[in-house]
């Protein structure tokens, strides 16, 4: 297993709705280099396509894994369709980087069975798109139900256990009470709570995720109370590597 205190940082870059594609980009930038954070992006194929020589040059510094090409919701997608997707942005990919791509993170989170399969057919290597905790009463599209809140390896039959899957799921695991650690939550809640969180309990593997869009409200402050609770950050690809 992972050494303890884990936080798998990770940064959505995408078109979504009148949201501005790069958003916030530099400032967060800023804010990983401080701590230097070896951040894994997940860009859309469009992205990727409109900014390839900056995300290249970004690529010395960080982990670029997949974001679907068009960020269209899965659960809309047929099987072909979402094969196309991936195809077109594994092409680009490859132009672009010279290999493929072994992290995927879908649309708003809405994964299943069959889309990990195909996603281990194409060789990817993990996937993080399992929301494993939500609070309470409110409801969220990407969460259908509790899963483990550790990487684990899914089951074909429930992708929500762990069974036999090649693919890797490192999970969008929140903090106490499952509030993620993402965008819009860690702008909103006063730092205080999640400090609070954090002295009642430190699980050993958390993940962070933002949005290129996401105002950097505590981000700064959120990421120098991990450090200074003993979590180490890693991106998808060296926790890939460190588990076994
Ligand atoms: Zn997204």
């Amino acid at each position: 297993m992972l050494k303890s205190r884990i936080c798998f940082t990770s940064l959505d870059l995408e078109h979504f709705g009148d949201k501005p594609g790069m958003g916030s980009l530099d400032g967060i930038l800023a804010i990983f280099r401080q701590y230097n954070i070896p951040a894994t992006l997940f860009v859309t194929g469009k992205i990727l396509k409109e900014n390839a020589d900056l995300i290249r040059d970004l690529a010395k510094d960080y982990e670029i894994s997949c974001h679907s090409y068009s960020h269209r919701f899965w659960n809309k997608l047929s099987e072909e369709e979402r094969n196309s997707d991936l195809d077109q942005f594994i092409i680009l990919y490859q132009s672009i980087f010279g290999k493929r791509p072994i992290g995927f993170r879908s649309p708003s989170h809405i994964i299943d069975e069959a889309a990990l399969k195909a996603l281990e057919e194409k060789g990817f290597l993990y996937d993080s798109s399992v929301v494993p905790r939500y609070p309470f009463l409110k409801k969220y599209r990407g969460y259908k139900g509790k899963a483990p809140v550790f990487p684990y390896r899914p089951s074909y039959n429930n992708y929500r256990k762990a069974g036999e899957m090649s693919i890797l799921e490192i999970p969008a695991a929140g903090q106490l009470f499952g509030i993620p650690l993402a965008g819009a939550w860690i702008a909103k809640l006063p730092f205080l709570t999640y400090k609070f969180m954090f002295q009642i309990s430190k699980p050993r593997f958390i993940s962070l995720s933002i949005h290129s869009w996401d105002p950097l409200n505590n981000l700064d402050k959120i990421l120098g109370l991990l450090k200074g609770s003993g979590y180490q950050f890693l991106n998808g690809e060296q926790i890939f590597k460190n588990y076994k």
